[in-house]
This record gives structure tokens, C-alpha cells and sequence, in this order.
């Protein structure tokens, strides 16, 4: 996104409608970072500016994945909806996708106000893969990797910064806890803040498989329910 300089009045106005705090005012001018921004279209289509001087210029690969990934009109070719990951996002199995014996993981990089470079997202994703999982292939993301296999990504891609991006894989159950436990630590190397999304079929009885992993991993699971864990570094200290 861009400001036509000749037509801003420097009111400001437009600052706080960026989830990443990517418009600034530098020695009194008000600017887009253009390294920040993630390209959502938020500025521009909450119709703030009272001089139209907000506008969207060509977006070119790689650059155009920000929109992708962060504009939630932007439909992904490889999902065929908005959004950034697939339908059965967010413990919502709407293909069956996930036989009896496996867990879905998706893990979700980046948040409205902090986003995320892809450089970090190619780091789970590697540290995955070598644990031979495999990439779930309508998520836009998948296709951004150079060999799926290892989960390296494009070298073009690495530092496009996104509001948030979704790592999407089924594995069996019982490679599940080692995973988890990758994902966990690898979340430690991060600059971004991690979610991290579990979903299993409910056997017969009405359990869930993946219950038992999780709660092994100290984390309380709520039945049904979306568990939305937030790891990663948080940018700032508790006095
Ligand atoms: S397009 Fe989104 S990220 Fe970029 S300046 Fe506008 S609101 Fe901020
Ligand atoms: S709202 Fe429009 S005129 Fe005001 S600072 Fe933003 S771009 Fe400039």
C-alpha cells in the first residue's frame, strides 16, 4: 500500500486502522513502512482518508504473497477460499481429511498487530519435516516451499512479512508427541507469536485420540473446543 504524497494532509487519521503499525509519522509526515506492511488493504478499504490519497499499487511476486496471506478477500488459487489456510482450519474437519490413526497440526505464525516473516515459518516447517511429515497441499503455504520434502522454502519469499501464515500437516498418531514436542521447542528461535491448532476424529466412545498427547505436554484441552495456544517470544517484558 502506498500514500500520494501530493495529495496527504499528514492528519493521521489512517494510523490506527493498520493492524501492524505500519503507517508512521517520520518528522511529521505520515508514512507507510513499506518493509512492515503486510498488505492486508485494511487503510484503504475502511475509507479513513478524507483526501483519498491512500491507494494499492501493482502487487508483483513475491510481494504479492502479503496479500495472500494477510487480505481476507484475497482468494488463494490452491483452497479456492479467502484466508490463509484451508477449511478444516481451526478444528473444523469438513473433507475427512483425517483418518483413524492420524492428528491434523496446523500451526499458525504471526498476529494482527505483530505479524510474521516467512523466514520463520520455513524454520517449523523444517524442523518438521524432518521428522517426515507431510505438508497439507491446498495450503497456500505449501506451495510456497521450494521441496516440500524438507520444508525449505523459495529463497525470494523468506523475508515477506505476512499477518499471519498457517503451516498445515497431517501426521500419525504416534509420531504426534515427538512433533508437538519439535514444535514447541522450535517455537523458542522465533520473532513472531505461534498458535497452535490440533484436531482429531472422536473415536467411538467420544474421545479424542489427540487429548492424551496434549495433556502430556501440560497443555489443557478443551473438549470440542478450539485450542489456540499461544507460544513464541513476546516483543516486550513484564516490568
Ligand atoms: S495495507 Fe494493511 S499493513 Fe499495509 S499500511 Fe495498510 S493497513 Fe497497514
Ligand atoms: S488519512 Fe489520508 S490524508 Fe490523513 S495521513 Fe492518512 S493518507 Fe494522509
Amino acid at each position: 500500500m502506498q500514500i500520494n504524497k501530493e495529495l496527504c494532509v499528514d492528519c493521521g487519521l489512517c494510523m490506527n486502522r493498520c493492524p501492524v503499525s505500519a503507517i508512521r509519522r517520520v518528522e511529521k509526515k505520515v508514512q507507510i513502512d513499506f518493509d512492515e506492511c503486510v498488505e492486508c488493504g485494511v487503510c484503504l478499504r475502511s475509507g479513513v482518508c478524507p483526501k483519498g490519497a491512500i491507494y494499492q499499487q501493482e502487487l508483483t511476486y513475491p510481494r504479492s504473497v502479503r496479500s495472500l496471506m494477510s487480505d481476507v478477500l484475497t482468494i488463494a488459487p490452491e483452497s479456492g477460499i479467502s484466508g490463509r489456510g484451508t477449511e478444516e482450519m481451526k478444528t473444523n474437519e469438513v473433507t475427512g481429511r483425517f483418518p483413524d490413526g492420524t492428528i491434523g497440526i496446523a500451526v499458525e505464525l504471526g498476529r494482527p498487530c505483530y505479524g510474521a516473516r516467512l523466514c520463520d515459518a520455513e524454520k517449523i516447517a523444517m524442523a518438521v519435516a524432518a521428522q517426515g511429515v507431510e505438508f497439507e497441499p491446498c495450503n497456500p503455504v505449501t506451495t510456497m516451499m521450494s521441496d516440500p520434502k524438507t520444508g525449505k522454502f523459495k529463497e525470494e519469499l523468506l523475508q515477506e512479512k505476512v499477518l499471519s501464515a498457517i503451516v498445515e500437516m497431517t501426521v500419525p498418531y504416534e509420531r504426534a508427541e515427538a512433533i508437538l514436542r519439535t514444535i514447541y521447542q522450535t517455537a523458542e528461535t522465533l520473532d513472531c507469536f505461534l498458535s497452535l491448532d490440533i484436531c482429531s476424529k472422536a473415536d467411538k466412545a467420544g474421545n479424542l485420540p489427540h487429548r492424551e498427547i496434549v495433556e502430556k505436554l501440560g497443555v489443557w484441552c478443551s473438549l470440542n473446543g478450539k485450542t489456540n495456544v499461544g507460544l513464541g517470544r513476546p516483543l516486550y517484558q513484564a516490568e
